[in-house]
């Protein structure tokens, strides 16, 4: 018997049924289709807004929170599962006229980033 029943095997669901049983809850996913193969399967992967200076401070700060969770999560995701999650930790070139407000941005939220505004 489930203590928790999820309904969808994306991303979302997969990740809070980790977090859950990690709780030590008994959880049931329930997929239509294959787990992993809607949105999770197109998603790029990019742990940032794709305008990011676009968007206010509370969704700056959440991406910085999870560019800085995600190699942690992936180091135990290819440990607990011996696959590779393909984790590549790059640079951000945006090709745009919008350099006072990227580089502003960058300045505040990105030190270790390296921005390449130009066009
Ligand atoms: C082309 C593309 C590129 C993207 N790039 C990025 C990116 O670079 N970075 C980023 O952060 N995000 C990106 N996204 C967004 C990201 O992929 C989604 O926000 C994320 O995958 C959503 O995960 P999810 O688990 O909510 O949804 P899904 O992966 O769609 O999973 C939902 C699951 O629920 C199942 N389901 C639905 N209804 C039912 C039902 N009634 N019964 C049973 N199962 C059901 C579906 O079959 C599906 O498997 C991108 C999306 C697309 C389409």
């Amino acid at each position: 018997m489930s203590d928790i029943l999820i309904i969808g095997g994306g991303i979302i669901g997969m990740l809070t049924a980790r977090e859950l049983s990690l709780a030590g809850m008994k959880v049931t996913i329930v997929e239509r289709g294959e787990a992993g193969h809607e949105s999770s399967w197109a998603g790029g992967g990019i742990i940032s807004p794709l305008y990011p200076w676009r968007y206010s401070d509370p969704v700056s700060a959440l991406a910085k929170w999870g560019q800085g969770f995600y190699p942690e999560l992936i180091e135990e995701i290819n440990s607990e599962t011996g696959l590779d999650a393909e984790l590549i930790q790059n640079g951000l070139l945006m090709l745009d006229d919008e350099q006072d407000a990227a580089l502003t941005w960058a300045k505040k939220w990105q030190s270790n980033l390296q921005l390449k505004v130009g066009s």
